[in-house]
């Protein structure tokens, strides 16, 4: 167990000594994220354990959880949006040996004896981000911009109405 989160890791010594990493690293410590989102309301909050499962198989799991701020791509206002990512990950020497993982396994190839664990968080949150981020539908500020112009009209529409009458019924009285 470990708290303290090295930059590089051998991959295969973590998974006979059984390593859990868990901590919290910032966004701005994972630049390709960083360049695409707007910030975060929080540190990301990662746990990264290197294991062997019953088939004997290196993998690492975990999960990786922050709370983002993308730029709708509707109105270009920050968007906050959850990411609670569970890691699945099967170490792989070559892409035939990726090819026959199971399903439920995300092959990490691995071509050289060291990883940066930052980048499988900071993998791991770039897939999850979505294409076109939107606001939920009525979420939206342009969606707010229209219902702001629909209550004003609303209530000007009733003002104008009454008006013309209470002017002529004044003219009626006189
Ligand atoms: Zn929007």
């Amino acid at each position: 167990m470990s708290s303290r989160l090295p930059d590089f890791v051998d991959p295969w010594r973590m998974v006979d000594q059984r390593r859990l990493f868990s901590g919290h690293v910032a966004v701005t410590d994972l630049p390709r994220l960083a360049k695409v989102v707007l910030g975060a309301k929080c540190d990301i909050e990662l746990q990264l354990e290197f294991a062997r499962d019953r088939e004997k198989r290196a993998c690492i799991k975990g999960s990786v959880k922050v709370d983002l701020l993308l730029e709708c791509q509707r109105c270009l206002s920050p968007m906050s949006f959850s990411v609670i990512s569970q890691l699945n990950i099967a170490l792989v020497r070559s892409a035939e040996e990726a090819e026959r993982l199971p399903d439920n396994y995300d092959p990490l190839l691995l071509d050289e004896p060291r990883i940066r664990l930052l980048d499988i968080v900071e993998e791991e949150l770039l897939l999850s981000l979505p294409q076109v981020p939107r606001h939920e539908i009525g979420e939206c500020c342009s969606d707010i911009d229209q219902k702001t112009e629909q209550t004003t009209v609303d209530l000007e529409e009733p003002s104008e109405r009454i008006n013309p009458f209470a002017i002529l019924a004044e003219l009626k009285q006189k």
